[in-house]
């Protein structure tokens, strides 16, 4: 995935409908047998004013950022390892409360393309089942986030197994307090910007929120899923869309 903000007036708007349009994906294949793997989205191609905003890994588990996420009812998206998810579980389980969705980005945040097919499974559907465990089933999402952005066609084969529909990467980041969107200064509809679970997070997310101005709508990438798992809020497809 990807990303940037270059005229916010540009995804500026007074109010959202929703999304139309095909996925934008780099790598999408297919398997062999014929079986539809997991696209690798960097964008979702979205004609409304709206992003997406992922924040990964969860080892800061910032109060802060949760209260900015209330504040603003974000709806942010979560892909989590599973060391910290379990040292913080409640304070994750603070956001699955309000409906936000926690999604795999594998058990050691490994490098998957340095790992064989087995060992990708384990990695990607092993935290999975974690999650599963941990949350109920209408909170776990069904796509992946690469560690790194790093993902091969056996990343897509193993993510598969355990009914990943995407693997979202991203088109924008904020550290630090400050947004950087790829391709310019303003966002572009269906941008996915990336953050993580740092305790600059409070100050990413408000920079990201600051950005819009109140008018860049932010949905959560479940409310366009097609997926089984999880409340299909508005039609049309999202981030953990499988055809
Ligand atoms: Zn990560």
């Amino acid at each position: 995935m990807v990303a940037t903000i270059a005229a916010v007036s540009a995804c500026a708007a007074n109010t959202v409908s929703g999304l139309s349009g095909p996925i934008s994906s780099s790598d999408h294949s297919e398997s062999p047998t014929g079986d539809q793997q997991p696209d690798a989205l960097h964008q979702v191609a979205a004609v409304e004013p709206v992003i997406f905003v992922s924040i990964d890994d969860g080892h800061h588990p910032s109060q802060e950022a949760l209260e900015v996420v209330r504040e603003h009812q974000m709806p942010v998206s979560l892909f989590l390892n599973e060391d910290p998810m379990k040292y913080h579980s409640s304070y994750f389980e603070e956001y699955t409360a309000m409906g936000i969705h926690v999604r795999t980005h594998t058990q050691t945040h490994a490098d998957l393309t340095q790992h064989r097919f087995d060992d990708q499974q384990q990695e990607i559907c092993g935290m999975v089942e974690t999650l599963e465990d941990r949350f109920s089933d209408d909170v776990v999402g069904s796509s992946l986030r690469a560690p790194y952005g790093a993902s091969d066609e056996t990343t897509q084969e193993a993510a598969s197994t355990s009914g990943i529909g995407s693997i979202p990467h991203w088109s924008g980041e904020a550290n630090n307090g400050t947004v950087t969107l790829a391709h310019g200064e303003s966002c572009r509809p269906g941008d996915i910007t990336l953050t993580h679970f740092t305790q600059t997070l409070p100050e990413d997310l408000q920079a990201i929120q600051d950005k819009g101005r109140r008018r860049i709508h932010h949905r959560p990438f479940h409310s366009l899923s097609s997926s089984s798992r999880g409340p299909r809020l508005v039609e049309g497809p999202g981030l953990d869309h499988r055809e």
